[in-house]
Order: C-alpha cells, then structure tokens, then sequence
C-alpha cells in the first residue's frame, strides 16, 4: 500500500488550503525555476525515465509524446493543451485535482510547456465542471501575482501564459483532435489522423494534449526523480495512480495508490469493501465505462495496471474509473445505458459509428427484454467488430467494447433472459423491475 510520504496528491480531499500559501506549504512551487534549469532534453529524458503512461485512457507513454514535438520551432509558435474534458462515465478523479489541488497541475503545466518549447498553454475543461473552474482560474491569477506565470514565469527566464477555456458538455471534445477544433472555435469534430498533433495541431502548430493527471504529477516526479516514480508498480505499468472507484462498494472514493496493486486491496483498504462481501461481486468495470465489464471472480485477483488488464482479462486499465457492481445488478440495462451514452454523444460524421451506436443500442434495448432471438447475440457482437477499429476516433470503439465485454462474459444471462421471454417464465431480474 502506498506510504503517505510517497503521495504526489496531499490535498485530493480539500481537508487542506488549496491556495498558493497552501499549496507552497506541501512543497509545490518550490525550486521550479531550478527544474527548469535541467534543460529540455533532461526533463524529457526524466519522464521517459519514470516510466509515466499517459493517465487519460490510452496509456501512452508521456516522455516519449513530448519528444515528438519539434526540437527547434519553424516559426509557428508550440502548445500544450490539457484535457481537462473528464466526461466518461464514472471517471472524476482530475475533477478532484483542479477543485482541490488546482496548483500540482499549473506547476506541471510550466514545466511540461517549457519542455516542449511552448509559450501558451490552454486547458480546456469540461461544461459542467464549474466549481472546478471557478478553483482553477482563482489558483491561476494567483499564480499570475505571485509572479510565477507571466512574463519570466517563476523567475525561470522562460515567458509562460496558461488559459482555461470552457467547453459545453460534448463527451467528444475529450478526443483530442476534437478537443482542438472546440477550442479553434469549431464544432467538436475529430480530426482524421495524420496529421497527429505534434505536427499540425491547435492553429496548425504543433501541439501536445496531455491529460490532467498526466501533467498534474509532473512537478513531484522532477523533484523526486524518475527512479523514484518508476519504483512503484510493474515494469511498464510505473508510478502512483488515482483510482476512482463507484458502484456497489461500501465507501466510493478517489484514492492514490501504487500502481499493479490487486484489485481486492485496492477495495478492502479504500472502499471498505464490496457492498454485501466478496461473493455478491457480480461484474467490474475496470477503467471507466468504455472498456470491457469482467466477471467478479475473475477481478478479486487482477491486478491493477495496463498489461494485467489488457493481456490477462482482455479490459483495460483506461483512466481507472473502477465501477463496482453485485448481483443487484440487471447487468444487460446497465450495458445497455453505456450503448445509449455513446449512441447520443456520437459526432455523427463517420457512417459505422453513426449508425451502429444507434444499431446496437436497439438491440440492446430489446435484449434487457428479452425481446429477440439467440441469433442476434452473434449478430450483435459481428456488428461491434464492423465499428471497431473502422471509424476516425476512439468513440466507435468505445461503444463496441462494453458490449462485446457483455456478451463475452454474460452470455448466459442475455440467453436465459430471451429463454424467459419467449416460455413466459420470469427472471429474477425482471421480477425486480
Ligand atoms: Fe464522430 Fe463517432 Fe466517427 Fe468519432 S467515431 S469521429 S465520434 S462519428
């Protein structure tokens, strides 16, 4: 378990000051001038070191995206963006940094701009966070006159403006090509790719989006070292991570923990533990809502990280949104309310996913009936793996993967459920409607 001396987030839970005084009493903002210092390459080379996995979802490597930026700028100016777009269900864990922690991630935000040549950076956070933007842009003027961003931003020599820009509540405009056409002032639109962003990105400059967390952890990760960050979890799957875990446990919580750590800790010692004991654990969703559920007794040993997840139980770890639920669970309707999700935050601009969110939300609809026949099952699962991989963005495959999650690991439930319907026999899910 993580020792509290090994937190990077020591407000996460507002029971501290979250101004700059507060802030600066942890050891944020102390000697950032002196990281700086270390030159761009080192900074890269520090992150490349700690092994730090990109912590929005896909798990790409952080150093390695920033050495793609160029090294020399061609005259078009370079920009960080941070998605602060959190609008998966069940992910709210960079909500928790910008409303009480707001400082780790300005700090990141200098240190990571700096690194990638950058003089401006923008933080795009979702609509609907206002509090959390409200918490942000009041630690961002202090930051302002307290001198450390601004012109020679914390006595660094390195010129630095950070902007927050709101966005109105499109799940999408958490892609982050979409997320630059938002704040080009377009619609929300995934871009084809190439051009990745690092070459063409915000006004066609090169650009890096980086997730909240990502950048969040960046300050203490200099100070500490990357050796030291790399030294918690898997070789490949390093460092300290928030876990957002909802659903059917006893105590919902954000927590920090080491990464690769079991799934049942991770329960037992933050969230008091599943809700009824261990064997009323029904299914797990381990990395917010896009990723495939997994049955109970497959999850109390997995552990906790991107390979394990991925390789061992074909999920993934995504943003670790762990949603939690027991047998309550009409587990068919709450896949079903995922489909219905991604069907209505489609973009609508390419065809399989336009049409096929809408597709397999009907045929989820009548299978938490129980109205269709056994055929279809495989239907449906053929028809996720025509909108998976062939669409411009991620959302196609995101709204494949719960159902294929569905069907791989509770099939006999959607066939029990058609085999009720049609003998008239009720489902002990049914009969709790
Ligand atoms: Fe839009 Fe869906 Fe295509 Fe993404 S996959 S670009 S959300 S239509």
């Amino acid at each position: 378990m993580l020792q509290d001396q090994d937190r990077i987030f020591t407000n996460i839970y507002g029971m501290h000051d979250r101004t700059l005084a507060g802030a600066r009493a942890r050891g944020h903002w102390d000697g950032t001038a002196k990281l700086l210092e270390k030159g761009r390459d080192a900074i890269v080379e520090e992150m490349k070191k700690s092994g730090l996995r990109g912590r929005g979802g896909a798990g790409f490597p952080t150093g390695l995206k920033w050495s793609f930026m160029p090294k020399e700028s061609d005259g078009r100016p370079h920009y960080l963006v941070v998605n602060a777009d959190e609008s998966e269900p069940g992910t709210c864990k960079d909500r928790e940094i910008m409303r009480h922690d707001p400082h780790t991630l300005i700090e990141g935000c200098l240190i990571a701009s700096f690194a990638m040549g950058a003089h401006v950076s923008y933080i795009y956070i979702r609509g609907e966070y206002i509090r959390e933007r409200e918490a942000l842009q009041a630690a961002i003027d202090e930051a302002y006159d307290a001198g450390l961003l601004g012109k020679n931003a914390a006595g660094s020599g390195w010129d630095f403006d950070l902007y927050l820009a709101h966005g109105a509540g499109a799940y999408i405009c958490g892609e982050e090509t979409a997320l630059i056409e938002s704040l080009e002032g377009k619609k929300g639109m995934p871009r084809m790719k190439p051009p990745f962003p690092a070459g063409a990105g915000l006004y066609g400059c090169p650009t890096t989006v980086n997730n909240v967390e990502s950048i969040a952890v960046v300050p203490t990760i200099l100070r500490r070292g990357g050796d030291w960050f790399a030294q918690f979890g898997r070789p490949n799957n390093s460092g300290t991570k928030l876990f957002a875990i909802s659903g059917h446990v006893n105590h919902p919580s954000v927590v920090e923990e080491a990464m690769s750590l079991s799934f049942e800790e991770l329960i037992d010692k933050h969230c008091g533990g599943i809700r009824g004991g261990w064997d009323n654990l029904k299914a797990v969703i381990p990395g917010g809502s896009s990723v495939p559920c997994v049955r109970g007794e497959d999850m109390r040993d997995a552990t906790m990280d991107f390979d394990y997840l991925r390789g061992e139980l074909g999920s993934g770890l995504g943003t670790a949104a762990v949603i939690v639920m027991d047998q309550s669970t009409d587990i068919i309707k709450a896949i079903w309310r995922l489909s219905k999700f991604y069907k209505h935050e489609s973009c609508g601009q390419c065809t399989p996913c336009r049409e096929g969110t809408g597709w397999m939300m009907r045929v989820m609809d009548r299978l938490v009936r129980g109205e269709a026949e056994l055929e279809e099952i495989d239907m449906l699962f053929d028809v996720t793996k025509q909108v998976e991989g062939h669409t411009i963005c991620a959302l196609g495959d995101a709204a494949a993967w719960p159902i294929q999650g569905l069907i791989r690991n509770f099939r006999d439930e959607i066939e029990d459920r058609i085999k009720a319907q049609k003998t008239g026999r009720v489902t002990a899910a049914m009969a709790a409607e």
